[in-house]
């Protein structure tokens, strides 16, 4: 069978994702592979294929033993034999299993490091024909990451143990390239293949959101966004986990906690029901989420800071595994910053390390407060390549939040810090400031200082406010004693002397938070699926999964029933060509998802021939097709793509995704308007030819400056070469 067959009949997909392919046929070639790719980038098929291609058994290395079963139950459901060994088996199961794996049973094995290298598993696997070895989560055998697995050390030892060195292949969504570099080696890859794709997400939308009320911003969320599908809402502490699902339950939401504190049977099954969509919210500390691997969670809101930049990623990454449109909120407190910051300092860390937890903090901060591209403070935090300063998907992007000057503010807080020689705290200082007759003040003489009452215009939570903003943004120092102190910094000064104006997010209105608009330029599902019959299937696929014990992902996907509520399928043929839907997939559930969208559409008089026409154009979102409209009809009065840019306001990456886009739709583009010199074409060319068109950026760097990014991307367009 070939590779894209054998996408389609067991996977039901019709292309491979960015990077899968060339593991893939490496593999296949019998070369030893290394992929790196993003969470939810595809990692599982670039093995799982291959070992159904495969002559004898694939043995995949996992870390999670939470996950194994999930990966058997889809394998299974897609036909291919699959199992897995780890230490909840009782001896009797895993005796079976060996006797099963010995008979060829199955095509792929699951199993933990820690079983690698015991006596009985050695002796299993003398007898049997090992396809290939995959290492998943291969960054676990670095010390320098945070998912550090001693076990993972013991798989070199394994491989050289067997008497015929199958092809082995490893996987990491890890960022950062010495772990890469580390991979191989301790693996012992040989003369493997890399392949290393970006770490955008282009499906999730990043927001910072500042708000007065935080739970009345996360009420109107949850009322107007993803009303049927599931989220995670992180919070820093237990108690704040405990409160905020009592208090969303109050709110008729249906929610569950989650922290480590809960005893382990509530925990799991909260756990349980919410990834088997029997409630819709999670509320956790950040104890929440390893080795959950959900593929339709659509919103990860952050109720609380996370901990530094690196926490962040990793938590929100959580959403949208799936590549379907996902939110990614971080609700903006000072007072919480001011909270971490007090954790590191309190903490035993050595110096070498505060320093970098501090960093990593104050990383975060800054993304919390810039008003540029989010994506791009995301990507830049990894290293990675920034091709386009905006990315019309995040929230800073889309609608630029007020920039409030508070420099004269911080001039009067600074300067009242200094005149009290730094021995007070917060409450002090904005008591001073407000001109308070408290007792202590005037015993104090506090009341004589020339800042005494030169705030009095301001309540005091604004004051506290902006004195943990300063806080926040290291212009304040502020001690993690019992009573903590306010102290100046070295940034102090400049600000007081007036050579540094200092800037401030304003808080969103509460009107305004939840009317941003979604500006998607990938090519996802358009919103205009029949939600009744979505509905209705999702009812069939809840039951047929409660009656299997799996969770319902397992069984179809939301993007699958939503293409079979946008096409309607209503035979065989039909019903193969949907998105995820294999064989195997058709022959278990085909007849029961078809008669249901039979029924629905007898019961509803339609006629599909006429929805597709009708009723799909006409609900097609009014706003997208204007959008590119209005860039075709700039492009059709003969404008170059940087004027055509400057007009429609977005980047001229964006106005050739939306030419792209009309070109789909049957419109004609001649690229060659855009290449301003022929010999150009030629250069890029040559240079695809050195380097492939894998990433855009090895192709770049080979390139004189003057080339740009646009100009690839055009000669790649023109040529079709992708
Ligand atoms: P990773 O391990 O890289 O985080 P997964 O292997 O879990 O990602 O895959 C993420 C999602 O992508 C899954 O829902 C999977 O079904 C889907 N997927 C994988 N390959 C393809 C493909 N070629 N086309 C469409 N969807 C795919
Ligand atoms: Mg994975």
């Amino acid at each position: 069978m070939d590779i894209y067959k054998g996408l389609k009949n067991i996977f039901g997909f019709n292309e491979f994702k960015k990077g899968q392919k060339i593991l893939i046929e490496g593999t296949l070639e019998g070369k030893d592979v290394l992929g790196v790719m993003p969470t939810g980038g595809g990692k599982s098929l670039c093995y799982q294929l291959p070992a159904v291609l495969m002559e004898g058994i694939t043995i995949v290395i996992s870390p999670l033993i939470s996950l194994m079963k999930d990966q058997v139950d889809s394998l299974e459901e897609m036909g291919i034999p699959a199992t897995f060994i780890n230490s909840t088996l009782s001896d009797r199961e895993f005796n079976i299993r060996l006797q099963d794996i010995k008979a060829k049973k199955y095509k792929i094995l699951y199993i933990a490091p820690e079983r690698l290298n015991t006596y009985l598993f050695l002796n299993l696997v003398k007898s049997i024909h090992i396809s290939m070895v995959a290492v998943d989560e291969a960054h676990c055998i670095s010390q320098w990451g945070h998912d550090f697995r001693p076990s993972y050390l013991e798989i070199p030892k394994f491989i050289n143990s067997l008497d015929n060195r199958p092809v082995v292949s490893a996987y990491t969504a890890t960022a950062t390239r010495e772990i890469v570099e580390e991979i191989k080696t301790l693996l012992g890859l040989r003369d493997p293949i890399v392949s290393i794709i970006g770490f955008d997400r282009p499906n999730l939308f990043y927001q910072v959101i500042k708000v007065r009320d935080k739970f009345k911003y996360l009420i109107d969320y949850l009322e107007e966004n993803f009303r049927e599908e599931s989220g995670i809402i992180y919070c820093a502490t237990r108690k704040t986990v405990g409160s905020l699902t009592e208090k969303l339950i109050e709110k008729g939401i249906s929610a569950v906690s989650y922290h480590g504190g809960m005893d382990s049977n509530t925990r799991q099954k909260n756990q349980d029901d919410f990834i088997y969509n029997k409630v819709r919210v999670i509320v956790a500390t950040n104890a929440f989420g390893l080795g959950i691997d959900k593929p339709d969670i659509r919103f990860v809101i952050h109720y609380n800071m996370p901990k530094n930049m690196e926490a962040y990623y990793q938590e929100a990454g959580r959403a949208g595994r799936d590549g379907e449109a996902s939110d990614c909120i971080l609700l903006y407190s000072p007072g919480d910053i001011v909270k971490q910051k007090f954790l590191i300092q309190s903490s035993t860390f050595s110096q070498e390390r505060e320093t970098m937890l501090y960093k990593n903090l104050q990383y975060l901060i800054d993304y919390c407060n810039t008003n540029k591209c989010l994506r791009n403070s995301i990507l830049k935090y990894f290293g990675e390549e920034i091709e386009d300063e905006k990315c019309d998907n995040c929230g800073n992007c889309l609608s630029q939040s007020e920039m409030v000057d508070i420099t004269i503010e911080a001039q009067k807080i600074l300067s009242c810090i200094y005149r009290v020689r730094e021995r007070y705290g917060a409450t002090m200082i904005t008591q001073i400031l407000k001109g308070s007759k408290g007792k202590r003040i005037l015993e104090l003489g506090l009341d004589n200082l020339s800042t005494y009452g030169i705030m009095k215009e301001y309540t005091e939570p604004a004051l506290k406010e902006i004195i943990m903003t300063l806080v926040a943004m290291d212009y304040i120092h502020m001690t993690a004693d019992k009573y903590p102190v306010l102290k100046l910094t070295s940034a102090s000064i400049p600000v007081l002397k007036g050579d540094v104006k200092v800037y401030h997010k304003k808080e969103l209105l509460e009107s305004k938070q939840i009317t941003r608009k979604r500006t998607l330029d990938l090519e996802y599902i358009d919103e205009n699926y029949d939600t009744k019959l979505f509905a209705e299937l999702r009812e069939l696929r809840y039951r047929l999964a409660q009656q299997k014990g799996v969770a319902p992902f397992i069984i179809f996907h939301d993007s699958t029933l939503k293409e079979m509520a946008t096409y309607f399928p209503k035979d065989k043929e039909e019903f193969l060509r949907i998105k995820g839907i294999g064989l195997k997939k058709y022959e278990n559930y085909g007849e029961d998802f078809i008669n249901i969208i039979r029924d629905y559409l007898d019961r509803n008089n339609m006629d599909i021939s006429n929805i597709k026409r009708v009723e799909i154009e006409k609900s097609l979102k009014v706003e997208s097709i204007d959008r590119y409209e209005e860039t075709y009809n700039c492009y059709l009065e003969g404008l170059s793509l940087e004027e055509i840019a400057k007009i429609r306001n977005f980047t001229p990456n964006t106005i050739i995704k939306h030419l792209e886009r009309c070109e789909k739709r049957g419109k004609t583009v001649d690229w060659s308007r855009f290449i301003d010199d022929p010999a150009k074409e030629e250069k890029i060319l040559k240079a695809i030819d050195q380097v492939g068109l894998e990433r855009l950026r090895p192709i770049k760097e080979i390139l004189p400056e003057e080339i740009s990014y646009e100009d690839i991307r055009i000669i790649i367009i023109k040529n079709r070469l992708k």
